[in-house]
């Protein structure tokens, strides 16, 4: 007889609570549980735990849970379980540019989220943002989080994205360990963003080393924001622990496969000129020397040409051994489109 397979796990690993900006002042530990529910998540990141106000109801909303290091709400059990995480931007200078960068971080409970924040206030005000600017450079960022426990694991967020990422053409670097320094050990894991899928990261020889995850990085609750990017595991004995070893270990027969939107999707994927309506493939930008045909302004780098950019091998290429994917459109547009609505909001579509 087969050994028992163990708990299939879908993780949401990156969202945002109502003290980030621009997000719905509703999202708080109930909504948020109710609707991965309806998603069908069954781990979902709290966000914000920087946040002062956060930290506070966290710790009065949620209840550790059977799951060591994962919590769920104090008032119901939902069979939705949270793990703690935040993301920072760290504003450092290398090479006389200024970088802007997001970076996520995982902890094992609200104790160390709470050390954490303390040692991260030296570097910024945490409480003007649920996705506090702290200046410092990411190694340092890197150091101070995983000093307090190497189990709190730091990844970049959303990694391609023209602003405030990893390789953003903007404000990012060319590569992985230009970043991060000599703290780059200590990075096992990127989140690839909307634009970006697991086939455009495997391009990069840099990146074999990293699981490449996937997460919603949702300012609402909304089952079409809320997983519509994730990560699938199957776990013997689910744990905070247990997650970060299958990614730290890249077993794939634990972190099964990743679920994604179609990058084409994601508002960066093509090179554009949002103003003029503009947007197109990179062999056409780069033909266009990267000016808008429009307006005969510079466009905005899209996520496909920046990897085209920093790719050392040929599309196509899968190196051996790397969990799958699967892209998925959330059925709430899939609805709204069928029953010819332009907003998946609408009470038609529920
Ligand atoms: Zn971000
Ligand atoms: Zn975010």
């Amino acid at each position: 007889m087969e050994a028992s397979q163990g708990l299939r796990i879908i993780l949401d690993g990156h969202i945002h609570s109502k003290y980030s900006r621009a997000t719905s002042k509703d999202m708080n530990i109930r909504n948020i549980a109710r609707f991965a529910k309806v998603k069908g998540l069954n781990v979902v990141a709290t966000g914000d735990f920087t946040h002062p106000g956060w930290l506070k109801e966290l710790k009065e909303t949620l209840k550790p849970s059977s799951f060591e290091g994962l919590y769920q709400p104090a008032e119901n059990e939902e069979n939705v379980y949270f793990m703690v995480t935040t993301e920072v931007c760290t504003i450092s200078s290398f090479e006389g540019k200024p970088r802007r960068i997001h970076h996520v971080i995982w902890v094992p409970s609200l104790e160390v989220a709470e050390q954490i924040s303390e040692a991260l206030s030296a570097y910024g005000d945490l409480e003007a943002d649920g996705r506090p600017t702290l200046n410092m450079e990411p190694p340092e960022l890197v150091e101070r989080v995983t000093e307090v426990s190497s189990d709190n694991l730091v990844f970049p967020a959303h990694a391609w994205t023209p602003w405030f990422s990893l390789f953003g053409a903007f404000s990012g670097f060319d590569r992985l360990k230009d970043c991060y320094q000599d703290m780059t050990g200590r990075i096992y894991a990127l989140e690839t963003g909307l634009s970006s899928d697991p086939p455009m990261n495997w391009r990069v020889s840099e990146l074999d080393r990293l699981a490449i995850i996937s997460n919603s990085d949702s300012h609402s609750f909304w089952p079409w924001r809320l997983g519509r990017e994730a990560n699938v595991f199957e776990l013997p004995e689910p744990s905070y622990k247990a997650i970060v070893n299958a990614l730290k270990s890249k077993d794939n027969r634990r972190f099964l496969f990743t679920i994604e939107t179609d990058p084409a999707y994601g508002k960066y994927h093509w090179t554009g000129h949002r103003n003029c309506g503009v947007s197109m493939p990179a062999r056409e930008a780069v033909k266009a020397g990267g000016i808008c045909p429009v307006c005969g302004r510079r466009m905005t780098q899209g996520v496909e040409e920046r990897v085209e950019e920093l790719a050392d091998r040929p599309e196509g290429f899968k190196p051996p051994g790397k969990p799958g994917f699967v892209h998925l459109i959330p059925l709430s547009e899939i609805i709204a489109t069928s029953l010819g609505l332009e907003n998946p909001q609408d009470r038609r579509v529920w």
